[in-house]
């Protein structure tokens, strides 16, 4: 248990528990081997970077900041692009803008992105016309097609998905800080279907507001505006291929601290929360701000557990409970969660997952969400916090800046028989570009009423 065993964690510690979610490899020499290659790589972020978030995030816990997080389910190889990437991140630009000046809130930027390359499962194989196969698991372990050599786990792709998140990242960084983020510039963030969305004029004229606005402060500051030419964009995936986090793990010595250094926030999935297995186990000890998805089952005392496992000093920022529990379910399930933190004098930074917990099938067997259910769920939780003295501080999305079609529903009416003409994602349905904006306007429109 965390308060016995605290002074035996390591980042290596992890291996004597059970880890659920892992894949077996055929050959654990090669497997041995391509993690002593990326434990000798340079890290892909920095502990000033991490820290810095964690202080963001605590900001946030406090109501002086607003927690956006977002990308795709599953990174894949192929969609290391620059036009994957860019079109992702002019579509997290838009909805920032569109919260900053909504919410009178700055916003701290968190892409699922530059590591979000491996998935849990709900069943270990796939069987397919009698053939029965391992599960595809995420590009870091093996790749979706169904074939036995495409479903083996492959070692090479711990470098592969090492090599793919430092490319995205380079992008995002000298994106971000060169000048393409310039607030007085909203124009480099538009797409060219965005001239036929049935949002283009309620964005064009927050563009113009805000161009208003900017014109006045160049007048009085120009300082002020220098700041707003770059923006930060940190990174987050789930931490759940164990072997590979570990691999990226490095204690800083002028910190006295261990810090994944792989990702600014990593998360634990709803399926690896089990406080004496392997996940909890390793998340405990490093000194980054981290995620804990929290869904329907979760009862108040597990909840106080985890969260004594994981926050026992209750430092601001370290925790954000990421929860997703359905339309249908939140106002049952999300009250006594806050009331038991409450009654612990536990403070947390409370994120709305409102994708997870909506998943559904159609007829036809696609997996889809519906706009109308996101939705819902995403203004309850900030009905549900405020009725409850608390505060919802970030939302999370699976979100894509393509003109895929993958969920049900928003401005443009998408049906159950429109998803076949654009489903890309590999793994769960996104919200496309249109609908990620609509989703901002609907946040923005709550948070005024
Ligand atoms: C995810 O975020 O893609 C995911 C698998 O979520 P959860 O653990 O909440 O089901
Ligand atoms: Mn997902």
């Amino acid at each position: 248990m965390p308060t016995d065993t605290a002074s035996s964690w390591s980042p290596s510690s992890w291996r004597t528990r059970t880890a659920r979610q892992q894949p077996t490899y055929p050959d654990p020499d090669a497997l041995d081997a391509a993690l002593r290659k990326v434990d000798r790589m340079p890290p892909l972020v920095t502990s000033w970077e991490v820290d810095n978030l964690k202080e963001d995030l605590a900001r946030a816990e406090a109501g002086e900041r607003f927690l956006l997080q977002g990308g795709d389910c599953a990174e894949s190889f192929d969609d290391c692009t620059a036009d994957v990437i860019t079109s992702r991140l002019k579509i997290m630009l838009q909805m920032s803008l569109v919260l900053t000046y909504g919410l009178d809130a700055k916003i701290v930027r968190v892409g699922r992105f530059a590591g979000q390359y491996a998935k849990p499962r709900s069943s270990d194989t796939e069987t397919r016309d009698g053939t029965t196969l391992p599960s595809y698991r995420g590009e870091i372990i093996n790749s979706p097609e169904f074939t036995e050599a495409s479903r083996t786990p492959d070692p090479q792709r711990l470098l592969k998905a090492y090599t793919h998140s430092g490319l995205t990242l380079n992008l995002v960084r000298a994106l971000s800080e060169g000048g393409f983020a310039d607030l007085r510039h909203p124009e480099y963030w538009n797409v060219d279907f965005m001239a036929h969305s049935p949002l283009a004029n309620e964005y064009q004229r927050l563009v113009d507001d805000i161009g208003t606005a900017m014109r006045f402060i160049d007048t009085v500051a120009e300082q002020a505006l220098d700041a707003m030419e770059r923006v930060t964009f940190y990174t987050s995936h789930e931490a759940l291929l164990l072997p590979y986090e570990e691999a990226l793990t490095r204690t800083v010595p002028h910190k006295q601290g261990v810090y994944n250094l792989g990702t600014h926030l990593p998360w634990i999935g709803k399926r690896t929360n089990d406080p004496e297995e392997a996940h909890m186990e390793y998340m405990r000890g490093i000194k980054n701000p981290i995620g804990l998805k929290v869904g329907p089952d979760m009862t108040p005392s597990q909840l106080r557990t985890l969260v004594r496992h994981l926050d026992p000093d209750d430092e601001p920022g370290r925790l954000t409970l990421i929860t997703r529990f359905g339309a249908d379910k939140i106002a049952d399930r999300l009250p006594p969660l806050i009331n038991t933190l409450d009654n612990m004098g536990h403070s947390v930074l409370w994120c709305c997952d409102p994708m997870h917990g909506n998943t559904e099938r159609t007829d036809g067997g696609i997996k889809t969400r519906r706009f109308a259910n996101i939705l819902g769920e995403l203004e309850q939780a900030f009905e549900i916090h405020a009725a409850e003295g608390s505060r919802l501080g970030g939302v999370h999305f699976e979100l894509t800046g393509e003109n895929v079609t993958e969920c049900i529903g928003g401005a443009r009416g998408l049906e159950a028989t429109d998803l076949e003409r654009a489903y890309k994602s590999l793994v769960d349905p996104r919200l496309n570009y249109e609908q990620s904006l609509e989703i901002a306007f609907s946040v923005v429109r709550k948070y005024r009423n």
